[in-house]
Formats: C-alpha cells, sequence, structure tokens
C-alpha cells in the first residue's frame, strides 16, 4: 500500500518573505515498487508489440521500446516515492495556490507561482 505524508515546508519569495506551506509525498513499499515496475515493463512491451504494425518505424519503434521497457521499470523500481505537490499561501500575492512536482523532484527548489508568476523557492524545515 502506498502511504501519502504530508511535510511542512516554507515557500519563499524572491523579497524574503516567507509563508509555510505542505508538500504531499507518496511512499512505496518494497512489493509496491515491484508492482509498479512490473506495470512499466508491461507498458513498454505493449508499444512494442503495438508498433508492430507501423510501416517503416517499427524498425526503430519496435527494438526501442523492448530495450527501454527494463531500463524504465529499473528506475521505476528505483523511485522508492514520488512527489505530488506543495499547497500553501503564495507570499507575493497572498493567494492560496497548489504547486505540481515532479515525480523525482528534491528540495529546495525552484518554481514559479500558478497566479503571479513570481519566482519562489520551495524550503525544507530544518528541525
Ligand atoms: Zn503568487
Amino acid at each position: 500500500m502506498p502511504t501519502i505524508e504530508n511535510t511542512s515546508v516554507h515557500i519563499k519569495g524572491n523579497d524574503g518573505r516567507v509563508t509555510s506551506g505542505s508538500l504531499q509525498t507518496t511512499h512505496y513499499d518494497h512489493s509496491e515498487c515491484v508492482k509498479r515496475a512490473l506495470m512499466k515493463l508491461g507498458l513498454f512491451w505493449l508499444l512494442a508489440l503495438g508498433s508492430l504494425p507501423i510501416i517503416f518505424a517499427h524498425w526503430i519503434l519496435v527494438p526501442g521500446f523492448f530495450i527501454a521497457g527494463p531500463w524504465m521499470a529499473y528506475r521505476t523500481f528505483q523511485a522508492k516515492y514520488t512527489r505530488n505537490h506543495v499547497r500553501g499561501d503564495c507570499p507575493v500575492c497572498q493567494e492560496n495556490m497548489e504547486i505540481k512536482m515532479e515525480a523525482r523532484d528534491e528540495l529546495p527548489k525552484w518554481t514559479y507561482c500558478p497566479r503571479c508568476s513570481n519566482p519562489l523557492q520551495i524550503l525544507e524545515i530544518d528541525e
């Protein structure tokens, strides 16, 4: 079962103002990692099969997807967690916002406010 964890983060604007937000992360246990890796492998091999009828392009697509399958599955297996999003108030425009995160994002992260487009920095809170 994947577990969802919310951690507190600081959202810092360019002018030094700071607000607090919460970062949502999904953690995977070992069996979940194996399941996700196998699903990724299956998807890529299905894509390899699916590109068989494409004339000419199949010479590249079929071996490409076939080789990429185990590699992508390995990368998925290595990922013990994925970042989801950060929720909080923007220190610049004071609006409540949600910033989408990339699965492999690490903190600190530079991004932009989805409301006012000002640059923001997401920081971990040191205890
Ligand atoms: Zn803003």
